[in-house]
């Protein structure tokens, strides 16, 4: 008989534009590899610097809605205004694998996935203060003065959900933020739930 799996667990990871979220990410999937990311469909046009299937799938609206029809996502949403979605498939495989799996999105698709996964972990990561962010935000420099006030009128909105998730992290130090999310995570690799599987023969001698 081939062992059990243990399934991987599902963290939801939302913050505003600015909060620092993908490079700390990034920073717990190079700390942790028993962490993986999804990577997202989007309609948004791709950004200097990034790749085709690496930050996400570049997809046009079309092929996005077909995806829809076919229902193809996990969640999806429109964030303001340019569809981005989690592909179901790769979520529940690499879950079944044992792995575990980093869904970066927005507050919309937090609140789909917690619907249909309860099990899964929320993370709402916010900049240390308003000034932080409006710096953050104008820190790229490479923004018109009105693309920015939009930026932060989006910051402001996803923020308005902050009290929805588990758990929520301050980035105001990169590495104090880091050391709490991957905290977090190994927190859940020792609840009860997971342990009394994993030590049942343990547990049974000592108790008897
Ligand atoms: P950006 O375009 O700056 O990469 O991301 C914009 C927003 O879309 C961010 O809040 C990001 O978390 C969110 N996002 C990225 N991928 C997904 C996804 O698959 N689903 C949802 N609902 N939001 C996503």
């Amino acid at each position: 008989m081939s062992p059990t799996v243990e399934q991987g667990t599902l963290y939801v990871i939302s913050a505003p534009s600015g909060a620092g979220k993908t490079s700390l990410v990034a920073a717990m999937l190079g700390n942790d590899n028993k962490l993986g990311v999804s990577i997202s469909h989007t309609t948004r046009p791709m950004r200097e610097g990034e790749q085709d299937g690496v930050n996400y799938h570049f997809v046009s609206r079309d092929e996005f809605e077909a995806m829809i029809a076919r229902g193809e996502f996990l969640e999806h949403a429109d964030v303001f205004g340019n569809y981005y979605g989690t592909s179901h498939i790769w979520v529940r495989e690499t879950l079944a694998g044992g792995q575990d799996v980093i869904l970066e999105i927005d507050w919309q698709g937090a609140e789909q996935v917690r619907r249909l996964m309860p099990e899964c972990v929320s993370i709402f990561i916010v900049p240390p203060s308003a000034a932080t962010l409006r710096e953050r935000l104008t820190g790229r420099g490479t923004d018109a003065p009105d693309v920015v006030e939009r930026r932060l009128g989006e910051a402001r909105e996803e923020c308005q959900h902050a009290l929805e998730f588990d758990f929520l992290v301050v980035n105001d130090d990169f590495d104090v933020a880091l050391a709490d999310l991957l905290a977090i995570v190994r927190s859940q690799r020792v609840r009860i739930g997971v342990q009394q599987d994993r030590h049942s023969e343990l547990l049974t001698q000592l108790s008897q």
